[in-house]
C-alpha cells in the first residue's frame, strides 16, 4: 500500500463536523486526511444560515450579558424539545451545552468573525451568533486550519465503504483505493434528506418533498448500519416551512461575499452600531429569501392557491406537507387588499429575524419584486400566475375586498434536515443497537445526533462543531491497533 494511503484518521465529509473534526485531529498532531465526496467543501454547513448558539461567549460579555450559562442554556434546550422529552438524550444535550462555548472560541481563533449575540425563540438570553459574511466563513477557516495542520483533502472522492480487520474499522474504500487509518475513521457526511429508501422507510410520509440540500445522501448511515449500528430518532424532521426560492441565477448578495476577515470585522462593527434602515439592502433579500412566511399570514386570511388555481389545505395547519403533493411542488400565497395593507408596514412583518430586522411586503416589493403579483382583479391575478380564471376565482374566500389582489410566491417546501442520527456515546463512538462499542468508528454532526432532538436555533450547527472536533480530539487519543 503507498505511504499516501496510510494515515491515522480518516474524516468522511467536508461540511462543518467533518472540518471540526478533521482540524482537531491534525491540530492535535496527527497524520489526518478528509473525504468529500463532492467537488468543494461545504456541505449543508456552507448553504446554511450559519447561526450559532452558545452560552458565555466573548459576543455576550461584550454586549454586557454575563449572566448566561450553560445550565440555562442546557435547560431553555430542554425545554424547547418537551414535546419529545422521553426521545431526547439530557447527556448529548448537556455535552453540547457544556462545550458550544468552547467550540466558539476555537471557530473565532482560526478567524471566524461573529455578529450578535441576537435573541431567538425560547432562548431566555440572547446568545445566537451569526458568522460574518455567511457560512462559507466556517469552511473557509476550518479548512485553512486544516491544511496548516498537515492535513491532506481528497476532493470529489466518495468513501463506499469500511474496511473492517478483526472486528475494528481499520479504513475506507474511496472507488478503487483502500486508505487506512491506525485510530480511526469518523463519519461526517451529513443526514440522510436525500436518501430515499431510508427517507421512506423512516419518513414516508415526506415522500413527495425535496431536500434542500441533495447531497445529503445518507452514506454514514448505510455504513454503520451494515456494522450493526442503529438510527436514533428517524422520525424525527425539519421539514416543511414554506421556503421562497432565491432570485433566479444567483443567491442573495450575503451569500455570495468572500469569507475574509477585512470584510467581516466591518460587517460586525455594522451589525453593531449602523441604523437597522442603513442595513436593509443587505438583509432584505436575505431575510426575503430565506426566512420562512409567517404563519400570521395565515391567521389574518391569506390563502394559498397551486398551479391549477385551487385552494387545498387549510392554510394555518402547517400546510408544508400539503403543498409538497401539489404540482411542482409549490403554490402561491394570495391575499386581498386589506391584508396587504396589514403586512406592509410594521409592527406585521412577513418574515422576521428577531433583533435583526423585519421584511414587510413593501420590503418584499422593493427587494425581491420576482417574488410579487399584483392584480386589479381575480382574471388579471390568474393570468399573470398561468392559472385557469375561472377556478382562481372559485377559490377566494367571500368577503375579501373588492379590487387588487396580491400574491406572492411560488412556495416551496423542503426537508431542511433529518434529526435521526447514529447511536453515539459521548465520545461520539458509535454504538451497536446493543450499546457496544464499534471500535475505530466514531460519527459526528447530522449522522451522529445519537438521540439528540435539537429544537432551538443554532443548535444544529453547535452540534455539527462540536461533536466533530470532540471526536477529532478523541480519536487523537485513541491509542490502540497502532
Ligand atoms: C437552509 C438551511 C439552513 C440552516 N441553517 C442553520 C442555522 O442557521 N443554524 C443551525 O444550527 N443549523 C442550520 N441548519 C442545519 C445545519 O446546517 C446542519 O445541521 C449542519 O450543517 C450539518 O453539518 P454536517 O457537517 O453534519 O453535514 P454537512 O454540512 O451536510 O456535511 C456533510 C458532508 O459530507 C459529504 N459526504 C456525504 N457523503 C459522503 C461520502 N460518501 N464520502 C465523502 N463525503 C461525503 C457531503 O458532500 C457534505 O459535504 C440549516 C440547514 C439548512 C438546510
Amino acid at each position: 500500500m503507498p505511504a499516501e494511503d496510510r494515515y491515522e484518521v480518516i474524516v468522511v465529509g467536508g461540511g462543518g463536523a467533518g472540518l471540526a473534526a478533521a482540524t482537531a485531529a491534525a491540530q492535535s498532531g496527527c497524520k489526518t486526511l478528509l473525504v468529500e465526496r463532492r467537488p468543494a467543501l461545504g456541505g449543508t454547513t456552507a448553504i446554511s444560515t450559519g447561526l450559532v448558539s452558545a452560552a458565555g461567549t466573548w459576543s455576550q460579555r461584550c454586549a454586557g450579558i454575563a449572566d448566561d450559562t450553560p445550565e440555562r442554556h442546557c435547560d431553555d434546550m430542554l425545554t424547547a424539545g418537551q414535546a419529545q422529552a422521553e426521545r431526547n438524550s439530557t447527556t448529548l444535550t448537556r455535552l453540547l451545552a457544556e462545550e458550544a462555548p468552547a467550540t466558539v472560541d476555537w471557530l473565532a481563533g482560526l478567524g471566524v468573525t461573529f455578529g450578535g449575540p441576537f435573541p431567538s425563540p425560547g432562548a431566555s438570553r440572547d446568545r445566537m451568533l451569526v458568522p460574518l459574511p455567511n457560512a462559507g466563513s466556517y469552511i473557509f477557516h476550518l479548512a485553512r486550519a486544516f491544511r496548516r495542520a498537515g492535513g491532506v483533502l481528497r476532493l470529489g472522492a466518495a468513501v463506499d465503504d469500511l474496511i473492517v480487520e478483526e472486528g475494528r474499522v481499520t479504513g475506507v474504500v474511496s472507488g478503487s483505493r483502500r486508505i487506512t487509518a491506525t485510530r480511526g475513521i469518523i463519519l461526517a457526511s451529513g443526514d440522510f434528506s436525500a436518501h430515499k429508501a431510508l427517507r421512506h422507510a423512516h419518513l414516508p410520509q415526506y415522500d413527495a418533498m425535496p431536500a434542500i440540500n441533495p447531497h445529503s445522501v445518507g452514506t454514514g448511515f448505510e455504513l454503520g448500519l451494515k456494522l450493526g449500528g442503529e438510527i436514533l430518532n428517524g422520525d424525527i424532521v425539519r421539514a416543511g416551512q414554506l421556503r421562497f426560492p432565491p432570485p433566479e441565477g444567483q443567491g442573495s448578495l450575503v451569500t455570495r461575499l468572500p469569507p475574509h476577515r477585512w470584510l467581516a470585522e466591518p460587517m460586525r462593527l455594522a451589525l453593531k452600531h449602523l441604523p437597522k434602515a442603513l442595513l436593509k439592502p443587505v438583509t432584505m433579500p436575505f431575510l426575503a429569501t430565506y426566512l420562512t412566511p409567517d404563519a400570521a399570514l395565515f391567521r389574518q386570511g391569506a390563502i394559498l392557491l397551486n398551479a391549477a388555481g385551487e385552494r387545498f389545505t387549510d392554510e394555518t395547519k402547517a400546510p408544508g406537507l400539503a403543498v409538497s403533493r401539489q404540482p411542482k411542488g409549490q403554490a402561491h400565497i394570495v391575499f386581498d387588499a386589506h391584508i396587504a395593507a396589514h403586512f406592509d408596514t410594521p409592527p406585521n412583518a412577513i418574515c422576521s429575524a428577531p433583533g435583526v430586522a423585519h421584511a414587510y411586503l413593501r420590503d418584499f416589493r422593493r427587494y425581491r419584486p420576482d417574488l410579487v403579483t399584483s392584480a386589479a382583479s381575480p382574471e388579471a391575478l390568474a393570468q399573470a400566475l398561468g392559472m385557469p380564471p375561472e377556478r382562481l376565482s372559485a377559490s377566494l374566500p367571500e368577503g375579501w375586498a373588492p379590487g387588487p389582489l396580491y400574491a406572492l410566491g411560488p412556495v416551496r417546501p423542503a426537508i431542511s434536515t433529518t434529526m435521526g442520527g447514529l447511536r453515539v456515546d459521548e465520545n461520539l463512538r458509535v454504538l451497536r443497537a446493543g450499546g457496544a462499542v464499534v471500535p475505530g468508528l466514531y460519527a459526528a454532526g447530522s449522522v451522529g445526533y445519537g438521540g439528540l432532538v435539537i429544537v432551538g436555533q443554532g443548535n444544529n450547527l453547535g452540534w455539527a462543531f462540536t461533536a466533530g472536533r470532540r471526536a477529532g480530539l478523541n480519536v487523537a487519543r485513541d491509542q490502540r491497533n497502532i
